[in-house]
This record gives C-alpha cells, structure tokens and sequence, in this order.
C-alpha cells in the first residue's frame, strides 16, 4: 500500500464535507488537522465557485489545490512543488488551470439553448441577488459569491423539457451540462469532475515519478459520479435517508452517517489503514 505521503483525497463539498442542513463541517476538522498536518491533500472538488471555495477553505485545507465549478478549473498555491501543472495564468495569489470554457462562452450556451427549446431558461446571470436568494436560500453574502462565476452558468431546470432532450441539445452545441433537480449547470465541454481529478491525480503522479499515488474520493449525489469512477476508493456519503439510488448500489464503502459527521468516521477509519 502507498505511504501517506502519496495519499490524495478528493472531495465534493455541499452535502458531503458540509452537512446538507447547516452547511456546518464541525465533526470533520480534527481529521482535517491531522491530514493537515500529515501533509496529506484533502481536495475540494465541487460546483461552488472560486470565491465561494475561498471563503472556506482557511480551515478546511489551507494549503491545498482546489477545484471549482463542476471541474472546470484547479486553483492552487503559486509555489506547490507536490505536484507538476503548468499554470494557465501565472501570477497572482492563485495559480489556475482551466479545462473548461469562459462565463461568457456559457451563458451564450444557455441563451442558444432557450432558442432552441423555445422555452425562456433563467440562470444566475439573469436572476436578481434577492431573486437567487429565494431559490438557494443562501444567505446574501454568499449570494454575491455563488454569482461570481467564471466558467459555467447554472439554470433552474424547466418542467416541460425532458433532461435527456435538454443534454442532446446541449451537446449539439459543443457544451458539457450536469443535471441537478432544481438547477442544471452548463459547462465546457472539456470540463468535469473525473477530468479535473485524472489531470490532479497525474499532475502529482509525475512530480513524484515511481511512487504510488493512491487516490479517495467523497461524494453525495450523482454529480459525483464521474469523480467517484476516477479515484481507487470512492466513499458514498448518504442523505438522511440513506445514500442516493445511483450511488448506492455500486459496491462502493458507504460512509456510516450524513455529512461532515460520515465523512470524518469514513476519513478516520480510512487513514487508520493507510498509515
Ligand atoms: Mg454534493
């Protein structure tokens, strides 16, 4: 088995490492301490945006890369020799590397999308700040965050369009979408979470040539899934009512509780073994 050292976790954040009700993370920051101070790297991988991401991570993984907006882009510290991405755009507090394509390139995605389905889709981008707060129920500071969007365009699924009918359309126009209940989220066609994960996982992989990279995964819902499929152990955090249809039934370790509380007890449990 690989040392410590060579650990990666990855993990989505809204309902997996934060609890879905509070977004609270509290049972799972003894754990992050310690990986934290095991140099292991805890990797958000989620559709919040950067700046939704930055205002958490201070104490979730200070130090480590991140990716934003349903994998279209990795942010990570100027000067991690861990692992070997060129920057896209060096300079700045960040470096990036992006797979996706821009806002702009999106939510001309999103406006060809409603011509051709006749049908007027509302995304962030059209919605007041008020208007979006009555939808997420995220309080107003974090409304501003959810909108400072840089790579994809979510939209509030419409209820006479089908979503196979809607990927189909999607697709024609050279874009990538993830399907959600409420809201879909538009992105590049290079974009996703599996993609970002592999380029992370090799970027690591060639910084530290012949030394086993072992890889876990967190994830709640099927958004995940591409994720959880890219990674050698994916763990399943469950809802209240257990852990959703599509990801349940794959054999894959099922954390024992919802949210930060499963994630620590499935993270704990797991670098037990690893060390
Ligand atoms: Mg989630």
């Amino acid at each position: 088995m690989a040392t410590p050292s060579s650990l990666l976790i990855f993990t989505d954040l809204d309902g997996t490492l934060l609890n879905s009700d509070d977004y609270r993370y509290d049972a799972a920051l003894p754990i992050l301490h310690q990986l934290h101070q095991r140099g292991v790297p805890v990797i958000p991988v989620t559709s919040k945006t950067r700046q939704e991401v930055i205002a958490l991570r201070h104490e979730i993984a200070p130090q480590d890369p991140f990716v934003v907006e349903n994998g279209s882009a990795i942010f990570w510290v100027p000067g991690d020799r861990r692992f070997d991405l060129t920057p896209m755009d060096p300079g700045g507090d960040l470096h990036s590397y992006c797979l996706g394509c821009t806002y702009s390139e999106a939510r001309q995605g999103l406006a060809d999308l409603s011509q051709a389905l006749q049908v007027s889709l509302r995304g962030f981008g059209d919605l007041t700040p008020a208007a979006l707060q009555g939808l997420t129920g995220l309080p107003a500071q974090e409304v501003g965050w959810a909108q400072a969007r840089e790579f994809t365009e979510p939209f509030v699924m419409p209820s006479e369009v089908s979503a196979e009918q809607i990927r189909c359309l999607v697709h024609d126009l050279g874009l990538g979408i993830v399907v959600g209940d409420r809201f879909s989220h538009l992105i590049g066609a290079g974009a996703g979470k599996g993609r970002a994960v592999q380029r992370l996982v090799a970027a690591y992989q060639a910084a530290q040539p012949g030394q086993a990279v072992y890889t876990v995964g967190l994830g709640n819902s099927p958004n995940d899934l591409p994720m959880l499929e890219a990674v050698d152990w994916p763990i399943v955090i469950p809802g209240a009512a257990g852990p959703h249809p599509a990801l349940g039934d794959r054999g894959w370790h099922i954390a024992p509780h919802p949210g930060s509380a499963g994630w620590a007890i499935a993270v704990e449990t797991l670098y037990a073994q690893h060390r």
